[in-house]
């Protein structure tokens, strides 16, 4: 199997791809309250396209492909666009994120088709608190979903906290304690600058030293750090002692991973970005839809990942940081 390797010795091996901008919150550190994306329905990828790109990452070596959004589960046709995703040959992983909103109703159709596991995005278990972060969403949908994909057989299922100083910070505790009774995962991320609205949450950002000292004094002396794979992503995660549970940081800012990132990115307009951070994008829309043949598509996909930057610049200088609202990268 040919292997996608950039100049820096990293393997690339993750795919995550957008499938929608749209999202039924408006989570205020991701998105401007006044941002509506503004695309037509061939701006997108169809399900040929995404097919044909996944197909042709497959072939060059990527094996997990994260769905995300925007709001995945808005997207018409994701059951099917897991589906196929997961009969490419070469796909061994297909995650999903999303916030649960409407996981009650496919959690069950999307493990059938394909999605072996999920990360779940919650940032209050407050009611009030959740709808003000998320700007209307209700936290017991979410937990709705959180039940439902526990039920479908989705393993493992992690949910996402990202922590915010003065705002969410005092629930770190208690969403461990969720955690454990679910008998699922917890991931606490520190708040990125990405876009308008991540650059002005900056002001709220909680350190991965200070989530870290809050676990640790939560959990005394019951926990066990796990050695990270590659594939594990960039948390620092430890297994709560004696449960199901397993507690992390992911911790983009603070002590940022980028030498050993594996992915990609896919936007729901086709492009391929390199980094998180940073605005390089190469069109593989264009590429799908115009007369190129799959050999000088991989072609353009190997030059592009040779461009993939060292690292993002999230500490260094503001100006070199992509403006694209999180919500049109995916997370
Ligand atoms: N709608 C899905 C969801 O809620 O998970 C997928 C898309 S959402 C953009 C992916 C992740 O990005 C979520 O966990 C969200 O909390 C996180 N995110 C968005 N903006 C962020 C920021 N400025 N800093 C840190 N995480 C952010």
């Amino acid at each position: 199997m040919p292997k996608l390797i950039d100049k820096f010795g990293r393997e690339i091996n993750y795919l995550r791809i957008s499938i929608t901008e749209h999202c039924n919150y408006r989570c205020f550190y991701c998105r401007d309250d006044e941002h509506t994306p503004n695309c037509k329905r061939e701006d997108i990828l169809s399900y040929e396209d995404i097919q044909r790109i996944v197909r042709l990452f497959a072939e060059l070596g990527i094996s997990k492909v994260r769905l995300t959004g925007g709001e995945p589960l808005l997207r018409r046709g994701i059951v099917k666009i897991a589906r196929l995703i997961s009969s490419i040959d070469g796909i061994k992983d297909v995650p999903l994120s999303t916030n649960a909103h409407l996981l009650e109703k496919f959690a069950p159709k999307l493990h059938e088709n394909g999605i072996n596991r999920v990360n779940i995005s919650i940032d209050s278990l407050m009611p009030n608190r959740f709808k003000e972060i998320t700007r209307g969403g209700d936290v017991n949908e979410v937990i709705k979903g959180i039940d439902a994909a526990i039920a479908s057989g989705m393993h493992p299922i992690k949910i996402n906290m990202v922590v915010m100083r003065g705002n969410n910070d005092n629930e770190i505790e208690s969403m461990i304690d969720f955690a454990i009774e679910k008998g699922i995962d917890v991931r606490f991320i520190e708040t990125m600058p990405i876009g308008s609205a991540g650059i002005d949450a900056t002001s709220l950002h909680y350190s991965e030293k200070d989530i870290l000292a809050r676990v640790t004094q939560h959990l005394k002396n019951k926990i066990t750090p796990l050695t990270s794979s590659k594939t594990d992503g960039p948390a620092k995660n430890f297994k709560i002692n004696n449960t199901q549970s397993s507690v992390g940081v992911i911790s983009a800012v603070s002590n940022h991973f980028c030498q050993t990132c594996n992915r990609i990115r896919l936007t729901a307009k086709g492009d391929l970005i390199l980094c998180l951070g940073q605005e390089d994008a190469i069109s593989l829309k264009d590429a799908v839809r115009s007369d190129l043949t799959d050999d000088e598509i991989k072609t353009m996909i190997v030059e592009a990942i040779n461009k993939k930057p060292e690292k993002h610049e999230f500490n260094s200088s503001i100006d070199n940081i992509s403006n694209r609202q999180m919500a049109e990268i995916g997370g």
